[in-house]
């Protein structure tokens, strides 16, 4: 005779608080596995991980190399529940998510694609430290099925590893995890990250590139994407004129993620094209909006779905300063800039434009698509500053708001402001006494003290402005905080919390890091007891490595 088994069984509440329904989750064996991308698309003839030139394919098989004693640091489970995949640990999903083991109907594969980096063409580059494990075929809450590939970062050389080590360092690899899950609670399109495992190994790194390396525990975390592919991916094909390779995957990624581009044997790649740009487009935007800096925006960093993609030298913007970068190393050409994350995105869509070329008879629509971009994204990013005020935009007051978000940005950085405490702080304000209200923004700022008269009268004069704006909209105070409070988040991965949680987690500290995650996933709500992760960046942190500036070393 057979039983149900009993209700708290089947479903539970995990430690996330997401209801994981175990019943239709199964273990990583169990999964459905696909292997289209290396059925159907041309692969390396070799499948050892010897660095070397991979010509006419788009990836080389090759294995994850074992790691001494992994550790699970991190699984999430809302990943997990994506892919149907049980998220309770098992000595197996272990072994599997720290590449010692592939399991049937796994495929793993690196890809090749190359880059532009830095605005200079860099030839092949490819997944040096990237493995895909396999493709899972899942159903989504609609019951439509969607490919989910898995893939291991820091598992070991593959070809394309040229003369590094194919392994990742803790901190880069907890910042990945971290952040791709932040962004996708906070609403902007990402990679997801399923586990993060300690190696048990150490691994050598130059942190700051000043010529003191020094072993750093070694990690690998396992991303998951519906594609990884890349703007470079098509670029290296393009590059070495290899025309059926591109051919053949730009035909099996619309397939694959846009169908809707196909209509029999005629591939429709400028409208693809259009709807990548404009996927593009909405995502700096949305970077724009939660103060997020990419920090490499290469070619090789660029998704082909318009998912924030490569994880490295990120940062968040704290003081508000359109001009800052967190990547040391663009430290002097500050190419990658916040501000000029828009600019740079259309650079690397004309270079992909460029790399779809020789499939297309006629160049005017790829060209009108990059042409568009820079007025496309703008508008995303001036309709998403109104609402980060709590306005809506009306035809009647766009010259007007453009000069109030000018002013604004301008105060911001004239007296050094948090960015994301200062919203909140706005949201909360009361419109009717502005004595009160600029008290209340002066908290924001990094020296309120320093704050000299002139500074204050600036603040006073565009408040008076704000309070005159909300008026037009008949806005009722509580209803432009309820706005307000919506998109502007309180609690974003600033870079000195994720640093402590890394230093925390080094030491054995097991605890930091799933609170940092929990409290990640509500980044909007007030979340009581949890205030020391929605404040200014403390004085200790400014100039702290890993605090607010980044080396690419990971
Ligand atoms: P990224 O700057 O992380 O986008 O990396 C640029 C290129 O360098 C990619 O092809 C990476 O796979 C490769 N790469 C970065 N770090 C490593 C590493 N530790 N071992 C092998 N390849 C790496
Ligand atoms: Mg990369």
């Amino acid at each position: 005779m057979t039983t149900a088994p009993p209700a708290a069984d089947r479903h539970r509440r995990s430690a996330a608080g997401v209801c994981v329904s175990y019943s239709a989750c199964v273990n990583l064996a169990e999964l459905r596995y696909d292997d289209r991308f290396v059925r159907e698309l041309p692969g390396d003839a070799r499948d050892d991980n010897r660095t070397r030139e991979v010509l006419g394919a788009c990836y080389s098989r090759v294995a994850p190399t074992r790691v001494a004693r992994p550790e699970l640091l991190a699984l999430v489970p809302e990943v997990a529940a994506l892919i149907d995949l049980d998220p309770r640990e098992t000595p197996e999903l272990v072994e599997v998510l720290a590449g010692n083991r592939v399991l049937p109907g796994m495929a793993p594969y690196a890809a090749c694609y190359g880059g532009h980096q830095f605005g200079t063409w860099a030839g092949q580059l490819g997944d040096g430290r990237a493995i895909t494990l396999g493709e899972v075929v899942a159903r989504d809450g609609g019951g439509n099925e969607q490919t989910w590939e898995l893939q291991l970062k820091g598992a070991g050389p593959t070809p394309y590893s040229r003369r590094a080590d194919g392994r990742a360092v803790l901190r880069s690899s907890l910042r990945e995890l971290v952040c791709s899950e932040a962004m996708y609670h906070l609403g902007v399109p990402t990679t997801r990250a399923l586990s993060l495992v300690g190696t048990g190994e150490p691994v050598l790194r130059d942190m700051l590139y000043d010529g003191h390396p020094a072993d750093e525990p070694g990690a690998v975390v396992c991303r998951v994407a519906p594609s990884f592919l890349r703007f470079g991916s098509y670029e290296i094909h393009a590059a070495r004129g290899d025309h059926a390779t591109l051919r053949a995957l730009v035909r099996f990624t619309l397939e694959r993620c846009f169908p809707q581009y196909i209509a029999g044997d005629r591939l429709d790649i400028a409208g693809w094209f259009a709807e990548v740009a404009q996927r593009t487009a909405w995502l700096v935007a949305e970077w724009l909006r939660v103060g997020f800096v990419h920090g490499v925006m290469n070619t090789d960093n660029m998704s082909i779905l318009g998912l924030t993609i490569d994880y490295g030298p990120y940062g968040w913007i704290e003081p508000f300063d359109p001009d800052w970068t967190p990547n040391i190393t663009d430290a002097s050409g500050k190419r990658y800039r916040f501000g000029n994350q828009p600019a740079v995105a259309r650079w690397n869509l004309a270079q992909l434009a460029g790399a779809l070329a020789p499939l297309v008879d006629d160049l005017d629509p790829l060209r009108a698509t990059v042409e568009r971009f820079a007025a496309e994204v703008a508008s995303l990013h001036r309709h998403g500053s109104l609402r980060k005020l709590g306005l809506t935009g009306r035809a009647d007051t766009w010259g007007d708001d453009d000069e109030l978000l000018a002013t604004l940005g301008a105060l911001l950085v004239d007296i050094e402001t948090d960015m994301p405490v200062f919203f909140r702080a706005l949201a909360g304000a009361r419109l009717g006494d502005l004595g009160a209200a600029a008290a209340a923004l002066a908290g924001a700022c990094y020296a309120p003290d320093a704050i000299t008269p002139a500074q204050s009268a600036a603040t006073r004069r565009w408040l008076e402005r704000y309070a005159a704006r909300v008026a037009v909209e008949s806005i009722a105070e509580a209803e432009r905080r309820r706005r307000m409070d919506a998109i502007n988040p309180l609690y974003v991965p600033r870079n000195y919390l994720v640093q402590q949680v890394i230093e925390a987690t080094a030491r054995g500290d097991r605890a930091a890091l799933p609170e940092l995650l929990d409290v990640l996933r509500r980044p909007y709500d007030e979340q009581p007891g949890r205030e020391r992760f929605a404040q200014k960046r403390p004085d200790w942190a400014r100039h702290r490595p890993g605090c607010s500036m980044l080396s690419c070393s990971s």
